[in-house]
């Protein structure tokens, strides 16, 4: 009988000591971040992919699926993702933490008073806060706290993962910076206010957007004067994200001698991007390439 018991114990300890974090994200760059930090302890899912555009995302009822069982919901608020409020509400899970990634986030073009002068998709700022490196430690630190929430007796194992990715992105940070020195103040078009952050960082000058406004469609009158601008600011590239329709940008670069660049915001975006760090090697050689 003892024997029985002892084995019974066996088979269910390692259920008990691998109480599983189960993590959804909004963007596949937080399901990395999760992944990194969560190891072995989490599972983790997203719901937006690499090519589609965050702001625009058809509510389905597999995704108010997905955040029923989970523990953890991580997004990066400032409206980035308009539909999140319908799938947490569908999903009626009184007990899932819902984590805004964006509170201690340093934020760009925050309006005075929230009206539409922002467009339609940045009423409290630009979202876009993830494509700069430097607020991942912020990122990651918030994504930290919630898995000890979920599974306390796992904080030094979070930690310790936390702090190693940490360390590996530092080193990319500089050799990303290393690279893009001798193209500060470069000049850039891109198709919509994703890049504010990016540039912010590395000294770009990202002069004008393809849309009028965030979420507006580019049109034939802004189109045309972005052809002038670019003639006359010698602007080398245009960047447009793998979701949008490129033709307004390709008859700007037919027009001009700029360049059409897709460079991915999320991972998943192009193939290259594999995870958030392969992402941003990918669009800072491109650039490289393209500007130099
Ligand atoms: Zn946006």
């Amino acid at each position: 009988m003892k024997k029985i018991l002892a084995v019974l114990a066996m088979m269910t300890l390692p259920i008990v000591a691998h109480a599983t974090v189960r993590v959804v994200t909004t963007l596949p760059d937080l399901a990395d971040f999760a992944r990194q930090i969560g190891g072995d302890k989490v599972t983790v899912d997203h719901i937006v992919r690499g090519d589609q555009n965050p702001h625009f995302v058809e509510v389905k009822p597999s995704y108010m699926m997905k955040l029923k069982s989970a523990d953890v919901f991580l997004m990066i608020g400032m409206e980035l993702e308009m539909w999140a409020p319908q799938i947490i509400d569908g999903s009626r899970n009184a007990r899932l933490d819902v984590v805004n990634l964006s509170k201690s986030i340093h934020k760009l073009e925050v309006p005075d008073k929230v009206d539409a002068s922002q467009g339609d998709v940045h009423r409290y700022g630009n979202p876009h806060y993830w494509l700069d490196p430097r607020n991942i430690r912020a990122i990651v630190n918030e994504i930290v706290a919630s898995l000890i929430k979920s599974s306390p007796a796992d904080e030094q194992f979070f930690r310790t993962n936390a702090e190693a990715f940490l360390k590996k992105l530092d080193t990319k940070i500089t050799e990303w910076e290393d690279a893009m020195r001798p193209l500060k103040g470069a000049k850039l078009i891109t198709f919509h206010k994703s890049w504010s952050y990016f540039a912010a960082w590395l000294g770009l000058d990202v002069v004008d957007q393809v849309e009028p406004k965030p979420g507006i469609q580019p049109s034939p009158g802004h189109t045309a004067q972005l052809i002038q601008k670019v003639r006359a600011g010698n602007i080398k590239a245009i960047v447009v994200e793998p979701f949008y329709d490129a033709s307004a940008p390709q008859q700007i670069a037919r027009s001009t001698s700029a360049t059409v660049l897709r460079l991915p915001t999320s991972v998943g975006g192009v193939d290259e991007a594999r995870d958030y760090i392969s992402m941003m090697d990918y669009n800072i050689r491109t650039l490289v390439e393209a500007l130099k």
